[in-house]
């Protein structure tokens, strides 16, 4: 197994605190297309247009066009060894939380329980009007789902020009400025104020890891084992190393 994925592995074994950051990229295989992919959903619904808050205020049922598509795409997903892998390492004792940019809820699907949604879940849905908020299976298939008081509801993802909810940022800052290892999985890491969080985590001396397709804006900067390949593939080398490494 390569030279990287043994060091990797060895830090994760060797660390008090480990969490991991995840986006997009990590749920691209379940079927769920990144910010980037060709005839992806931001390939043809600008995120300006459709994925601010001031653009749901102004034309919801416009915004429902994409949300819809998001949703069916979403349900259509399964998880995959990346999802299952991180799950594995939190019950070994081995991974503390996962912060994850998704809406997709497939870390909890693959059972990993101490999640932190940074960017809000698209199972919940929310009048802006008189604040009723409602499961997402009570409005399934009503396109776009209304409020008892006739309003649209907003799915609580957080769109760009919201605040992110606040006990996710200050758990996520405090977990990132403690961490030993930090694991960054799939983003591009460009989101602010998320990608504030690999260098709260560098500063405060942590180790940090990065699985990607392809470097990032961080890759050259703050990362010191870069294991470049498809967050499954990558996952799985690292949770089997570390099963080997620990005896069982
Ligand atoms: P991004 O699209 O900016 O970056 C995705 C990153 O993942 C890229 O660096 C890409 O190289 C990498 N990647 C793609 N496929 C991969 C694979 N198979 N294995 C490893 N890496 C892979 O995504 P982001 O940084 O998460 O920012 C996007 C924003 O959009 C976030 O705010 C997120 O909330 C939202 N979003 C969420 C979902 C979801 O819930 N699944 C999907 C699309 C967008
Ligand atoms: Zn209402």
């Amino acid at each position: 197994m390569d030279e990287l994925i043994q060091e990797a592995a060895r830090s994760i074994l060797g660390s008090k605190l480990t969490i991991a950051l995840t986006g997009a990229g990590i749920s691209v295989e379940s079927g769920i297309p990144d910010f980037r992919s060709r005839g992806g959903l931001w390939d043809r619904f600008d995120p300006d247009e459709y994925a601010t808050i001031n653009s749901f205020k102004r034309s919801p049922e416009k915004v429902w066009e994409m949300l819809r598509e998001m949703e069916e795409t979403i349900d259509a997903a399964e998880t995959n060894e990346a999802h299952t892998g991180l799950a594995e390492l939190e019950r070994m004792g081995l991974l503390q939380t996962v912060i994850t940019q998704n809406v997709d809820n497939l870390h909890q699907e693959a059972g990993s329980r101490d999640v932190i949604e940074y960017h809000g879940n698209s199972r919940s849905l929310t009048c802006l009007w008189c604040n009723n908020s409602y499961d997402y299976k009570e409005k399934k298939g009503e396109y776009p789902p209304r409020c008892e008081c006739g309003k649209i509801l907003k799915p609580d993802v957080i769109f760009f020009g919201e605040a992110i909810p606040f006990d996710a940022m200050t758990r996520s800052t405090q977990l990132a400025s403690t961490c030993q290892v930090l694991l960054i999985i799939g983003t591009s890491a460009v989101v602010f104020p998320f990608n504030l969080l690999p260098r709260q985590a560098k500063q405060a001396g942590s180790k940090i890891i990065e699985i990607n397709l392809e470097k990032t804006a961080l890759t050259d900067h703050i990362i010191d084992i870069f294991l470049q390949g498809k967050a499954s593939v990558k996952v799985s080398q690292l949770v089997s190393v570390v099963r080997e490494l620990r005896g069982g």
